[in-house]
């Protein structure tokens, strides 16, 4: 997991607030949060920051990719075992038939559904960590044997 600080040290700590924030620090947080992008930072795309710009895109690089939940599945570590398939509130709500009773999902309401040996997410809207009312929900993480499921 990335930190603030790992972050921070790549920044041009000056605190120059053309970002916007009050400093580099507080960037720093937005940035881990997804909450700003790195090219608002307009000083470390001067060319002398280029050393320091391309290590901190490669350690943003995971969670690039993060749904708005920030949800990053990967497919790597993923063994398509369907734990988390049978394990997400939502699936077990939307897909009696399948998700509910332990078995492959029957409809396309499901949260995961594992194609090819490998876990897909998508409606990603109705995962209970999205929008204002997110809940912090573990269920997908928690049964998953190999920690492909990370919240970012
Ligand atoms: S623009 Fe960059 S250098 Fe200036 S305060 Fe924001 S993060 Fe720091
Ligand atoms: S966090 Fe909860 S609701 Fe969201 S995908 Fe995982 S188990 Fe489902
Ligand atoms: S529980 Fe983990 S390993 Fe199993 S299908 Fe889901 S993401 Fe893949």
């Amino acid at each position: 997991m990335v930190t603030v600080l790992e972050i921070y040290q790549l920044l041009p700590k000056t605190n120059c607030k053309i970002c916007g924030e009050s400093t580099c620090m507080a960037f720093s947080v937005s940035l881990l949060g997804r909450k700003r992008k790195i090219s608002e930072c307009t000083p470390i795309l001067e060319v002398n920051f280029k050393k320091q710009k391309e290590k901190l895109e490669a350690l943003l690089l995971p969670s690039a990719g993060a749904e708005e939940t920030g949800m990053i599945v990967h497919p790597e570590l993923c063994t398509g075992c369907g734990n988390c398939v049978v394990a997400c509130p939502v699936d077990v709500a939307n897909d009696p038939k399948g998700a509910a009773i332990g078995c492959a999902p029957t409809n396309d309401k499901v949260i995961f559904r594992v194609v090819d040996g490998k876990v897909v997410a998508s409606n990603i809207k109705e995962c209970r960590r999205f929008g204002k009312n997110r809940v912090l929900c573990y269920a997908c993480i928690d049964p998953c044997p190999t920690g492909a499921i990370e919240f970012v």
